[in-house]
């Protein structure tokens, strides 16, 4: 990740977002874009990202206006609800930040599904 307040405008998601690359789209309304991620870790496997410009979480609950949270986060549920897995269940990952693991410095939801998750998903520290 470059600058951790710096939104880098070359970020994977960047260009999914103007176009400049497909993505298999699934969901979109005027705060979020859904598509499925192209390295699945369940069946189901979708990224929700919002579409103003935020590198994480914290950078988007800090920054983005009410209505942008609020249509953000109904989107991912709506993703979910349209996805078929609100009945079975559903996990929601938000990795922020170098320790999390988070590769692409665009605020992004996964949402996990399709089968037992299990507890964790990695080995403790
Ligand atoms: P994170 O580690 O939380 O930043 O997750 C980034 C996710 O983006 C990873 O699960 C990648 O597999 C996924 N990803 C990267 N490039 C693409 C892409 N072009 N289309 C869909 N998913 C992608």
């Amino acid at each position: 990740m470059k600058n951790a307040l710096e939104y880098d405008e070359q970020n994977i998601f960047a260009k999914i977002l103007r176009g400049d690359i497909p993505c298999g789209k699934i969901y979109e309304d005027e705060h979020a874009l859904a598509f499925p991620d192209i390295r699945p870790q369940a069946p189901v496997h979708i990224l929700v990202i919002p579409k103003g410009k935020y590198i994480s979480a914290a950078d988007f609950n800090a920054r983005a206006p009410a209505e942008a949270l609020t249509g953000f986060y109904r989107a991912v549920s709506e993703v979910a609800r349209q996805a078929g897995v609100e009945q079975n269940g559903y996990r929601l990952i938000c990795n922020t930040g170098p320790d999390s693991h988070q590769e692409v410095p665009h605020f992004h939801v996964h949402i996990l599904a399709g089968g037992k998750l299990g507890r964790m998903l990695g080995p403790p520290l």
